[in-house]
């Protein structure tokens, strides 16, 4: 019997598989052969009929070795980077947070950290095992700090005025856990917290099953989140969808712990849930369709989550895509797992000519069409996702 990880319900149903797929879609490989045989796991998402919960029953955290080569940093696009400076200009003044302590939890490379240390925060601490002995320009600020570790309460060694904790939860196969022991860490005191999550409404809402990974354990929807917050202790002041709706951002305040709490809201989410499970089949067959046979070359543009999903999920009917185009020069060089293509930078689309061009994130749709053009190329652009 699966049990929901939010609420204990006992009545979850599967709505999504994908077999064999990635366990780490954004670990890339130094050549083919290891890329083609990356470890692989299998996902069936079951959703929550009392609180809209969505998560993969079949995850196994045993699965998830990180090393080197593991690259998720988003802050590599400009509309991402534009997002987190007025995040950060907003969490600064609605917090205020000007000369105060604010702990981020998996803060990656820092580059949060740096942004509200520009803006005034006094001490801006990091917590995220990742960077253990990895270098960073993020930590140049005074008052920034990393620390190499898990953030527990355990572990908290000064008193902080805020929390901010960005595309962590959907990592955790126990989610509750470790928001209530963030609860204990804050104690008695008013510390606001900002929690920011992939959108799982609006990925059921644009039948957007590229962003469905391995290493995303929970896709979070607004019931379902408040369900969790109010359960571990949390009062949300506002849960609403940011980045084009694909993102959800949740602030919340300390408050008792209501065990038992579920939201009443739940019967579009769940509706969302049914249509995406009919149609996400229908979508793919339509792209292998589309794609086999068709003459040329494609790229696919994004060497992320959503192109390597997309690409993988294309299976045989991928094999007009010789490559993945990525803005990140960390990733240049190295291979994308499973379908074992090479990730290249931009300027190398002039040698490979492309006839097609796979855009896997409709944000940055006419940055990749602007920069396209002007290195005078005139490929067909298609958007994959969202
Ligand atoms: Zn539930």
């Amino acid at each position: 019997m699966v049990e929901c990880i939010v609420c204990g319900s006992s009545r979850p149903a599967e709505i999504f598989e994908l077999v064999d797929v990635p366990v780490l879609c954004n670990q890339l490989w130094p050549d083919r052969s290891a890329a083609s045989s990356a470890p692989v796991g299998d996902i069936h998402l079951h959703r929550c009929p009392d609180c809209a919960m969505i998560w993969n029953v079949s995850f196994d955290p045993d699965r998830m070795v990180y090393s080197t080569g593991y690259e998720n940093a988003l802050h590599f696009s400009p509309s991402f980077r534009s997002f987190s400076e007025s995040l950060a200009d907003n969490l600064v003044a609605r917090f205020d947070l000007s000369g105060r302590t604010v702990v981020e939890i998996g803060c990656g490379d820092g580059h949060m950290l740096d942004l509200l240390a520009k803006r005034g925060v006094a001490e801006a601490v990091g917590y995220d095992p990742s960077m253990k002995s990895r270098e960073t320009p993020f930590t140049e600020q005074a008052g920034v700090e990393i620390v190499p570790e898990y953030f527990t309460a355990g572990n908290v060694t000064r008193p902080f005025d805020a929390v901010i904790c960005r595309h962590v939860l959907e990592h955790l196969d126990a989610p509750m856990e470790m928001l209530s022991d963030l609860r204990r860490a804050i104690g008695a005191r008013d510390v606001p917290v900002y929690f920011e999550v992939p959108n799982a409404d609006w990925m059921m809402r644009t039948v957007s099953m590229w962003d469905v990974i391995y290493e995303h354990v929970c896709y979070w929807t607004a019931p379902s989140i408040s369900a969790a917050f109010r359960r571990a202790g949390f009062v949300p002041v506002s849960v609403a969808e940011g980045y084009g709706g694909q993102f959800l951002m949740v602030e919340a305040r300390p408050g008792e712990p209501q065990p038992d709490w579920l939201p009443d809201n739940v019967s579009a989410t769940l509706e969302d849930a049914d249509a995406f499970s009919r149609t996400a089949r229908s979508i793919l067959g339509t792209w292998r369709d589309e794609l086999t046979g068709r003459p040329g070359s494609a790229v696919i543009w994004g060497a992320g989550s959503k192109g390597i999903t997309f690409g993988n999920a294309l299976g045989k009917a991928g094999g007009m895509i010789s490559a993945l185009v990525d803005l990140n020069p960390r990733k240049h060089g190295l291979m994308a797992p499973g379908m074992a293509l090479p990730v290249v930078a931009p300027e190398q689309l002039a040698e490979i000519a492309p006839d097609l061009v796979l855009i896997s994130n409709a944000l940055y749709a006419d940055e990749i069409e602007t920069r396209v053009r002007s290195m005078g190329l005139n490929p067909d652009f298609r958007i994959v996702a969202g």
